[in-house]
């Protein structure tokens, strides 16, 4: 009989979201007058930009002619859309790259997944607590974890308690790592790092051989020209750290599909016998064996993000997400809750009133709000006690749950 890969079995059961789709559907079929406002959710609402649907309605013609049909193309993307990414997005920030340092993929949950290839297990990593669970959960599938303790730690990764003492920014793990996740801005917190707070990892990873796996989803929602977008912009940060970014949160692809990897030339490990080796041609050789590309409308769609039109229309959309952070950041700080997040991020993280748990607080809110949102506990131990709220919803939702959270708490 084949064997199973084991490491599943370590995995804490899909707890978080299926826990609260049952405590929803209880109480909406319990209660069937009431008008549930959801801003537990991960996912945007807004409708894709029309410079943006033009151009992908465009490539879709372009495969029903022959002159224009496109197959496979190149597996880690095409270079014109790499090419502007780079001009329009990296350059501004003075950050150089080359079309050969940047892959363009399907997504960047499965980029943080996949990147785990091209590390040997004996790695040791770091990861925040809160965290995006994939960093966690991926690290447990593919074998370098033993089991989880009763808050949830697995024995083997370094956790960094993300807690309101630290304002959301991990110290520098006391033990030496040589992988660290790092997510700004921040899901689920909100936090941001600037510039001297990065500096301060990349000097740490550049002293210890480590690598840093940034994860910049969410880099299109800052607005404060002193926050970085871009690992990059740190000094030596090309020698240590690889970037992920997303088309999901920034233009509306979560259902479209499309992200990217950088991995600068310059950065690498050691082979078992200590020589020093490019992990840039690594994962070039591991996409163009396990990937096949990004489909060709996809990439035509993402590219016109960055033409005038598609950008200020995805600017806009940007601009309503956070009008939306601020009604729910301002709302609940005048009803007197502690708020975290929600400036140069879509997310908001409160601290429950009283001390209250995470998930007594989700059912406060639920039954005396109808509003949902996401316990923080969800995300690590040191989540508990906060409770996430998305700004991805539409304006009417988010100023009528406001409205209603102050009320009930006034
Ligand atoms: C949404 C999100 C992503 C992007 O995921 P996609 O697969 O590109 O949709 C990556 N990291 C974090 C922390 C996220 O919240």
């Amino acid at each position: 009989m084949a064997l199973i890969n084991d490491n599943y079995l370590k995995l804490k059961a899909g707890y978080l979201f299926p826990e609260i789709g049952r405590r929803v559907r209880a109480f909406a079929e319990a209660n069937p007058q009431a008008k549930v406002i959801r801003l537990g959710i991960g996912d945007v609402t807004r409708p894709l930009p029309p410079a943006i649907l033009k151009a992908f309605h465009e490539a879709v013609d372009d495969l029903a002619k022959v002159e224009t049909f496109a197959g496979y193309g190149p597996e880690q993307g095409y270079d014109w859309l790499i090419d502007t990414i780079i001009r329009e997005s990296y350059n501004p920030l003075g950050v150089q790259l080359k079309t050969t340092e940047m892959f363009i993929s399907d997504g960047s949950k499965c980029d943080c997944a996949n990147i785990l290839d091209i590390f040997a297990l004996d790695n040791k990593v770091a990861i925040g607590d809160p965290v995006y669970p994939v960093y966690n959960d991926t690290n447990v599938m593919i074998g370098r974890t033993g089991e989880a303790d009763d808050k949830g730690y697995y024995k083997g990764i370094v956790y960094m308690p993300c807690t309101e003492a630290n304002r959301f920014i991990p110290a520098l793990p006391s033990e030496k790592v040589d992988i660290i996740y790092l997510c700004f801005p921040n899901n689920p917190t909100g936090a941001v790092a600037t510039k001297a707070e990065l500096a301060k990892w990349v000097d740490y990873a550049l002293a210890n051989d480590a690598i840093i796996l940034f994860d910049a989803a969410y880099e299109a929602f800052i607005t404060d020209p002193a926050i970085p977008h871009s690992i990059y912009q740190i000094e030596g940060a090309k020698k240590c750290a690889i970037e992920f970014r997303s088309f999901s949160k920034t233009a509306g692809f979560t259902g479209v599909r499309c992200g990217l990897v950088v991995v600068p030339e310059e950065l690498t490990g050691k082979t078992a016998t200590g020589e020093p080796y490019s992990f840039n041609k690594l994962w070039l050789r591991r996409q163009t064996t396990k990937f096949n590309g990004a489909s060709y409308p996809v990439q035509k769609a993402a590219a016109a993000v960055y033409s005038e039109e598609g950008w200020r229309q995805t600017s806009e959309i940007i601009e309503y997400y956070m009008e939306n952070a601020r009604i729910i950041r301002q709302g609940l700080a005048s009803a007197g809750l502690a708020v975290y997040g929600g400036v140069n991020a879509p997310y908001i993280w409160l601290k429950t009133p009283g001390g209250m748990s995470s998930w007594d607080f989700f059912d406060k809110l639920l039954t005396e709000c109808n509003v949902v949102g996401t316990p923080g506990s969800g995300f690590g131990p040191s989540g508990e006690g906060y409770f996430r709220l998305s700004a991805f919803g539409n304006r009417d939702n988010v100023e009528e749950a406001v409205e209603r959270i102050k009320i009930n708490l006034r």
